[in-house]
């Protein structure tokens, strides 16, 4: 799956709302990237195994005819036995589904059949499988034919329990039920969305489509509905009752009976399809073996554009009526994608058809459902005219990420959820692979260092949590599609690669997928696999990445001829924790030409400068010395130097002496050491300014970043030097943003395009009055004509921002033309856009007016974080009172996806130990699984915050040095 991501992310730090370095305008897999990689950036922020079958020559024979997992001793007793158990007992387990689904697109209501052939392992007297929200008819249940003596619905624990009088034959048997339930509106399970009104849609609605009646939905006046289905991780049991866990793989034969006039679209291709007036049936052909979350169906109206690769697979993307040719983008970067993957695997594509759907209302920001992807509009259409270019590049990341799935997810898939980061991380680290080699000139690598940062915002919170993560309960599920096991797991991914080597690495890969194809696997099956390959001990080094939380950070002190490092578990709050890890550490000495590794596998260890290199050049003052540790930030750890290392490192940067990532590395670990008080606010700020000069986008999107929480946390820590400290930053940010200017160059770069809205958008942020008002002249003559050359949609945030600027309640024009190109736009991109602006005025109605838009039928729940995430520091308090006053109903809205990433998104612009308290008090009575671990962190970043600020208050020197900053020429 991936995380909507959100044009800002969160960051940690009093910095509330700060642009990503890797997501750009509108973004994708980091959308509500779950719990889903939801929302931004700390645990978002931005958006995947024990094999039981019997392995042998011929695995997908052996994985077909799979016994069930850990055969257990029957149960006697009574139904309650199987309350409170994390996962099924596994005694009895599918091999097939024949599931008939019939919604009712009007009535928002489906009915269902399900016949399960189920192979019993072990004598009992029971069958056990998950439903949720179905209404199951008792009467037709019937296994071998005999009907149970009880059947009992536990909700909690999401389990159905069949008890029979007798106990059950052992070997296959088909259980056979009716079921119905309703289409949701919580992007879940099986759900409607709305389909948007174009031309051919309202013609069509004539013809065929009965009027719109079961839903609070309006748009425009006129909605249709479309049945979409979300079922990962635990949802496919809202839809038909099954062994809803990926280990219990089984093969799928699904029917459908929708209006004749929908496109109805499954895993596999259509086998048979019937019409009967208004009512066809339509059947499709027996999936390979699959788990449930990977199921899926979508009934709408769309159109398409197709592809097929050299193999004959087709693939095809389906948008809104009217507009496939904006799917004909990651129409080509699928089919390069497959082309790709089939190489780096050494395994061909495994279904017959390839299909991926825009759906209107998507929570994540896509869904991999095998041969059936599904995504949120903003990751998957693009338009030349219409969209930003890093929605160009959020959709190629999107589209290679849930590709790399159908082989790192579907062909070969985790056994249980504390596994979820062999999907996830590697489904990340993959779509970089991919789209590295389709755009080079887009240095994604570079920007990979965004995800790494995010993955090690997180995990330097004492509330983080392992890679492998133990799941007690369905619902905690959610809330592990975060930072960790996105962007720590990539990145510890890409650490292990480099220390392998590519080449290696990926023969080792490609034999792990043939290994466990059509079957299940866990995080130590694929350590067996890389060290049986390599002859490395990849297992003991990579269990202390993944079986532990946290990560070191590196204290290098130079001592006579000798490097000293030590290592010390990393945490925001100051303290150190007890972690230790097995370090695979780089290091460069004066130059990249003679870099070393080591494993540090100790506390510390002790080099010989002549042994990091022979040429380390002299170690006077203004000689080229320098040491850079972890070269290009391929390690997931921080590095503190002592002073005559960071000078020297400093004097470096400012001779250009360092790569891009090592530029980015410095000063991200210099940002996380000030936050923990373990250097000063007042180095922090000399360092950043060593970046003067600088004109890379990635570089500059992380001073960026870093420059905005600087801002943020002076807003509380130092309120009278808030306004010099603003200046110093828009100081750095001005020079490469007069350089690129407002408009777009002939010819000019992806990434020069990209930084262009970064700079724009921050130096608005920050009040650069002449800024502002380019932005302000610039959207009043967009809104006499839309069409107008001056602001493409690259620039239209910064000026939607620098509108937002000017607005009070007194002056409220310019937010009300704001409404209006919202209610006028049809595109999603641009509908986030504004949403994205409506918070980020300093006027408190205003901001609460756009607080209680969330609730009008306008805004789909899915863009609510959109909203959220634009919140200016001066107007936080009348958000929490909001929030508090409207929890009831947010929550109801935000759903279990979403909620956790709303919390955050309010809740971390406080920055006191008081607010900490007062929030811990108002959700001690709310408390959901959903958002619990969501919510402890959000917590610790309050109260890391109130530690930063009485930091930087102790510091004698700041004032003097932004003066003396701000002085320079
Ligand atoms: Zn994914």
């Amino acid at each position: 799956m991936s995380m909507a991501r959100s044009a800002a992310v969160l960051v940690l730090g009093a910095v509330l709302v700060l642009t990503s370095p890797a997501a750009g305008d509108v973004g994708v897999d980091a959308m509500p990237r779950g719990g889903r990689k939801m929302m931004g950036a700390i645990g978002e922020a931005r958006g995947v195994v024990v094999r039981y079958f019997a392995k042998g020559a011929n695995v997908k024979a052996a994985a077909a005819a799979a016994p069930p997992p850990r055969p257990a001793p029957a149960p006697a007793g009574s139904p309650d036995q199987f309350r409170g158990q994390p996962r099924l007992p596994r005694f009895a387990a599918p091999r097939r589904y024949d599931l008939r689904l019939r919604p009712d697109l009007v009535a928002c209501t489906f009915n269902g059949t399900v016949a399960i052939a189920v192979a019993v392992s072990a004598p009992s007297r029971f069958l056990v499988l998950n439903a949720a929200d179905l209404s199951v008819d008792r009467g037709s249940i019937r296994f071998r034919d005999v009907a149970p003596k009880n059947v009992v619905i536990f909700a909690d624990d999401e389990i159905l329990v069949l008890e029979f009088a007798k106990e059950l034959p052992l070997g296959e048997g088909v259980l056979n039920m009716k079921f119905n339930g309703t289409l949701n509106d919580q992007m879940r399970g099986f759900y409607r969305s709305l389909i948007v009104s174009f031309e051919r849609v309202l013609f069509l609605s004539f013809i065929y489509l009965v009027p719109f009646d079961c839903s609070k939905y309006q748009y425009k006046g006129k909605m249709k509905n479309m049945a979409v289905t979300q079922f990962e991780p635990v949802d496919a049991r809202r839809c038909f009752p099954c062994w809803d866990e990926p280990a219990f793989k089984a093969k799928f034969k699904i029917s459908l009976e929708v209006p004749s006039e929908l496109i109805a679209l499954s895993n596999m291709p259509v086998a048979n399809e019937s019409v009967a007036g208004p009512i066809k049936s339509v059947l499709y052909e027996e999936s390979p073996l699959m788990s449930t979350y990977l199921v899926a169906v979508v009934v709408g109206l769309f159109d398409y554009v197709e592809g097929v690769t050299p193999e004959g697979t087709k693939i095809r993307v389906y948008t809104q009526v009217g507009k496939s040719n904006q799917g004909k983008f990651a129409l080509d970067v699928g089919l390069k994608s497959l082309a790709l993957y089939k190489d780096y695997f050494g395994t061909p594509y495994p279904l017959p058809k390839l299909d991926m759907v825009a759906i209107p209302d998507f929570a994540a920001g896509a869904m991999e459902n095998y041969g059936l992807v599904t995504f949120r509009e903003v990751a998957l259409v693009f338009d030349e005219q219409s969209s930003s270019e890093s929605s160009k590049q959020n959709v190629a990341i999107t589209v290679a990420h849930e590709l790399a799935h159908q082989w790192f997810g579907n062909l070969v898939t985790m056994e249980w959820w504390t596994h979820l980061w062999l999907n996830e991380g590697f489904a990340t680290w993959m779509s970089h692979l991919a789209v590295d080699s389709f755009f080079p000139q887009w240095n994604i690598w570079t920007q990979f260092l965004g995800d790494t940062t995010a993955g090690l915002r997180l995990d330097s919170l004492e509330e983080s949590h392992p890679i492998e993560v133990e799941i007690h309960h369905a619902s905690e599920i959610d809330e592990i599609f975060d930072a960790i096991s996105y962007d720590k797991g990539a990145s510890v991914i890409r650490m292990l690669q480099n220390y392998l080597g590519a080449e290696r690495f990926q023969k080792a890969l490609a034999a792990y997928i043939r290994k466990y194809a059509y079957s299940n696997a866990k995080t130590e099956d694929l350590w067996a696999v890389l060290e049986e390959k390599t002859g490395e001990p990849v297992k003991n080094l990579m269990t202390t990445w993944t079986k532990q939380q946290g990560y070191p950070v590196i204290n290098a002190n130079l001592k006579g001829d000798y490097l000293e490092l030590e290592q010390a578990q990393f945490l925001l709050d100051g303290s150190s924790g007890p972690g230790m890890w097995i370090v695979p550490i780089t290091s460069g000495c004066s130059s990249y030409d003679t870099q070393k590794k080591y494993l540090l596998k100790s506390k510390s260890d002790k080099l010989a400068i002549k042994d990091i290199a022979s040429q380390c050049g002299t170690r006077d003052k203004g000689g080229n010395f320098w040491i850079k540790l972890n070269i290009n930030q391929t390690g997931f750890y921080r590095v503190k130097y002592d002073d005559e290392l960071a000078a020297a490192l400093q004097n470096a940067l400012q001779a250009k002496k360092l790569s891009l990532m090592d530029k980015i590395g410095i000063v991200e670990d210099a940002h996380a050491l000030s936050m923990a008080c373990k250097q000063t606010l007042t180095s922090l700020l000399r360092l950043l300014y060593a970046y003067l000069e600088e004109t890379d986008y990635s570089v500059l999107s992380h001073i960026n970043t870093v420059s905005l929480s600087v801002a943020r946390i002076s807003f509380d820590a130092t309120p009278g030097l808030v306004g010099d400290i603003k200046q110093v930053m828009i100081k750095l940010l001005l020079q490469p943003a007069q350089k690129l200017g407002w408009d777009p160059k002939d010819g000019e770069s992806h990434l020069d395009a990209m930084l262009r809205p970064v700079l724009l958008d921050s130096l608005v942020r920050l009040g650069h009055e002449k800024t502002i008002n380019e932005g302000v002249r610039r959207f009043r003559i967009f809104l006499n004509d839309r069409n107008t050359s001056l602001l493409p949609p690259n620039i239209r945030k910064a000026a939607y921002l620098a509108v937002m600027q000017n607005v009070t309640s007194l002056n409220r024009s310019g937010y009300d033309d704001l409404l209006k190109v919202y209610r006028k736009s049809a595109e999603s991109e641009e509908k986030a856009r504004v949403l994205g602006v409506l918070c980020s005025c300093k006027d408190k109605n205003i901001v609460l007016e756009s607080l209680n838009f969330l609730f009008s039928s306008e805004v789909r729940y899915q863009d609510a974080y959109y909203l959220l995430q634009g919140i200016p520091v001066e107007t936080r308090e009348i958000a929490w009172v909001w929030l508090k006053k409207n929890w009831d109903l947010i929550s109801k809205i935000a759903g279990d996806t979403q909620v956790g990433g709303l919390i955050r998104y309010v809740v971390t612009l406080f920055t006191s130990n008081e607010k900490a308290a007062e929030f811990s008090s108002f959700f001690a009575t709310r408390k959901r699984p959903a958002f619990e671990r969501t919510l402890k962190q959000s917590l610790e970043t309050v109260r890391i915050n109130a530690r930063w600020i009485q930091g930087i208050r102790s510091e004698p020197r700041l004032a003097q040095t932004v003066r003396e900053l701000l002085q320079r020429p």
